[in-house]
């Protein structure tokens, strides 16, 4: 792909405002970001060395809310990627009618190599280099690829620190004693299970008769795996980033959960613990994994995973993105023409937002919700804004990307419009 994934990001917004009843201006706002910020983190070593990081914040748009957006850490964060990835949040609330613009931030580095102590500074240290660029009000952080629970509680911390008030609701996804949300960690998952459920029987599929391979093995591909084994769905194949595992009569996801969470990769299963017991199963490449000839691929990992190069090898008749941009824009034709569908982004995984929103929304509110308050809540929002999409691509003979992305479209363009549109300051017509 010759594209930055800005540029092929953005190519789902022009094929999308050919049908979205927006203005000009609104269109051309939304081609920028609002906000930029690059910034070099020091850090001190536990060997006394001093290691400086790239970090970046990116604010896409804020015409419907403060920005909101995750903290990835992973080698290859760069403002391409945190630019894309804050403008995917931007339609994603929008999608969910969240009061939320879109952000993003990241860090270069890979966390797997530091002590956890070296986590802390930097997580710290990124705070403090971006604290006059969010806020509450103004944008909110979050967890994503490498970041968890943890890193958001030393990061909420550490803003209060410098604002010195208690400030729980700058971080969602928090631990639950500093002012996180029950549900917040399945949330993405719990969210993405709710799309699924209600666009199977559309097609008269049943769980039962449901074949389903996931990539990506972490906060939301993980739960993923467990939510829909536990429904009778028969899970044959998950990957994480040093490979997967495949196995015809569906895999044990608790005991592979639990395997995991003692720090083991998922290929280091295979034929040395428990569920080479339970089930027989092969090792496999992500490579395999995503060409294998299943109902349903769950791209859960990180973008360009289904790319040109790879596309005529996708034999799956559903796409489930719980990952961001894991399809390129080009591989997307493709698969259209291979009558493959595909479920984007921006609706199955706005899971982790909703529940980051009922978070910020507990944060100010000082009331706390039930387990059951959340998924009630989040299950509402989910089906009813699947069923709307669903609605427009059926209407306009649309992809349910394009159609995802016409109903954002539509509430964005609405909410630019109040600000003052074109018509109105050459005509000094109110429309
Ligand atoms: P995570 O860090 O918890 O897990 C990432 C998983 O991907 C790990 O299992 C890792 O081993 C695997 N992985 C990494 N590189 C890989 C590779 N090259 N091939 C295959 N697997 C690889 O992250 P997460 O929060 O589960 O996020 C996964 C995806 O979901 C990301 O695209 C993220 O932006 C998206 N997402 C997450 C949330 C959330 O709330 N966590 C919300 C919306 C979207």
């Amino acid at each position: 792909m010759s594209d930055s994934l800005f540029a092929d990001a953005s190519k789902r917004l022009q094929t999308a405002m050919k049908y979205a009843s927006i203005s000009e201006d609104a269109v051309e706002r939304l081609k920028y970001p609002k906000a930029s910020l690059s910034v070099s983190i020091p850090v001190r070593m536990d060997n006394g060395t001093l290691q400086v990081f790239q970090g970046y914040r990116v604010r896409y748009d804020d015409t419907r809310g403060p920005g909101k957006g995750g903290v990835r850490y992973h080698p290859n964060v760069s403002l391409d990627e945190v630019q894309s990835l804050a403008f995917w949040m931007t339609f994603k609330c929008a999608v969910l009618n969240l009061p939320f613009g879109g952000a993003k931030g990241g860090i270069t580095v890979d966390p797997k190599a530091l002590s956890k102590l070296e986590l802390e500074r930097l997580s710290r240290g990124y705070v403090d280099a971006i604290a006059d660029f969010i806020g509450p009000d103004v944008d909110i952080l979050a967890p994503d690829v490498y970041t968890n629970a943890m890193i958001m509680g030393w990061m909420m911390d550490q803003y209060s620190i410098i604002r010195r008030q208690i400030s729980p609701a700058v971080v969602t996804g928090k631990p639950l004693t500093m002012g996180g949300s029950v549900g917040r960690d399945g949330a993405t998952a719990t969210g993405a299970f709710f799309a699924i459920e209600a666009i199977m029987p559309k097609f008269d599929q049943l769980p039962s008769q449901t074949t389903v391979a996931i990539q990506g093995f972490g906060k939301a591909g993980s739960v993923m795996a467990e939510l829909l084994a536990r429904a009778g769905y028969k899970v044959v194949a998950v990957s994480d980033s040093q490979g997967g595992i495949y196995a015809k009569k569906g895999l044990d996801i608790p005991s592979i959960r639990q395997y995991k969470a003692m720090g083991n990769g998922i290929t280091a299963l295979y034929c040395k613990n428990t569920v080479c017991n339970i089930v027989e199963h092969e090792i496999l490449s992500n490579q395999d994994l995503l060409a294998l000839d299943v109902d349903i691929l769950i791209p859960a990992a990180l973008e360009n995973q289904i790319t040109e190069a790879n596309v005529n090898d996708i034999k799956a008749k559903y796409i489930f993105e719980v990952a961001n941009g894991p399809i390129t824009s080009e591989a997307d034709k493709v698969l259209e023409a291979k009558g493959i569908y595909v479920f984007p982004d921006i609706l199955v995984n706005a899971g982790g937002v909703t529940v980051s929103y009922f978070e910020w929304v507990q944060n100010r509110s000082g009331l706390y919700w039930t387990i059951e308050e959340v998924n009630q809540r989040l299950k509402q929002k989910m089906i009813e804004e699947t069923e709307r999409i669903w609605s427009i691509s059926q209407e306009l003979a649309i992809s349910m990307r394009t159609a995802a992305y016409v109903h954002a479209l539509n509430r964005l363009g609405e909410a630019l419009n109040a600000k003052g549109t074109r018509d109105y300051y050459i005509n000094g017509r109110i429309s």
